[in-house]
């Protein structure tokens, strides 16, 4: 972590600051994106996942909150490249751009400031928890609705609603939480989409169920269950039909693929990691690492 990229400039780690005083410490005003860079040891390359994708998330999430990016796209784009190639890591990377109301206390007109930064993420942690699956709970805190934030985009404020639900589920001795909406329908995780197997089909939430519109659920959803022969359903959800699901599992940038082994202690299917979900792993993998020309 030796430099970021901020409003065009690159700077060491430490230069890359904001006052106390500006509305994104303040009240949380700003956007973000987490993007995930695999490293391919085979090819001694890095490869950024659907990094168009998440620079438009990134664009669509400001215009909701009427902050216009001083900079183009392809400037975005290339801000991610040039911070992750610049760090050097030679590992899977985390990367988050980040669009925020910075200044300082109640400035005329607050200036809209970016920067990316990027973090190292070994992959060894990360694929324990998706070989052994994790066990989740209902939370007893619902999904922010539409109706007062705007939960399809990465606002940064959404986070507290992730936060709370997540550090209730870990005190509570479960790995994570699984939000309803405010009309009891099955939401998502905390960070992450949802998906549950019934019958050979993968069922997931609809955008309308106060999601975050993922990139790794669309992944699935429009290229991932095609080519594994899966059928997809897009549909309300109820929170007992976790409770007879034959699989289930959390999918999103931080997330990967990570299947739920139980939900509020009760086992989803034999309560071990699903055929269908090691498919949708190692699919998903392969997808990541480059190994798809498609
Ligand atoms: N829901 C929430 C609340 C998230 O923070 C994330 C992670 N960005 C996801 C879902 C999954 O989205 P994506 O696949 O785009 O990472």
């Amino acid at each position: 972590m030796k430099y970021v990229w901020m409003n065009g400039k690159i700077l060491r780690w430490k230069e890359a600051t904001v006052h106390v005083s500006s509305p994104v410490v303040n009240s949380g005003m700003g956007v973000f994106e987490g993007i995930r860079a695999y490293w391919s040891k085979e090819r001694s390359q890095l490869y950024i996942f659907r990094l168009k994708e998440h620079v438009q998330r990134l664009f669509d999430s400001s215009k909701v909150h009427r902050m216009k990016i001083k900079f183009s796209k392809k400037q975005v784009e290339d801000a991610i490249v040039k911070t992750a190639a610049r760090n050097g890591f030679r590992e899977d990377l985390y990367i988050r751009p980040v669009v925020f109301r910075g200044g300082t206390w109640r400035m005329p007109e607050t200036p809209i400031d970016v920067v990316v930064f990027v973090v190292p993420t070994p992959r060894s942690e990360r694929m324990k928890r998706m070989k052994r699956g994790v066990r989740c709970c209902f939370s007893s805190w619902r999904r922010i609705p539409d109706i007062a934030m705007p939960a399809r985009v990465k606002t940064c404020g959404n986070y507290v609603n992730s936060r709370i639900a997540s550090m209730e589920a870990e005190e509570a001795g479960y790995d994570g939480a699984i939000f309803l909406t405010i009309d009891g329908k099955v939401s998502e995780g905390s960070g992450a989409n949802l998906f549950l197997v019934r019958k050979g089909t993968l069922i997931t939430p609809g955008v309308t169920s106060d999601i975050l519109e993922g990139i790794t659920r669309e992944t699935l959803l429009s290229v991932g269950a095609q080519e594994l022969g899966i059928d997809v359903c897009e549909r309300d959800v109820d929170r007992t039909e976790l409770y007879v699901a034959d699989e289930a599992f959390l999918c999103g940038t931080g997330q990967e693929i990570t299947p739920i082994v139980s939900v509020d202690g009760i086992p989803v299917g034999k309560g071990s990691v699903g055929s269908i979900t090691k498919k949708i792993q190692k699919w998903f993998f392969e997808v990541v690492e480059g190994k798809h020309a498609k």
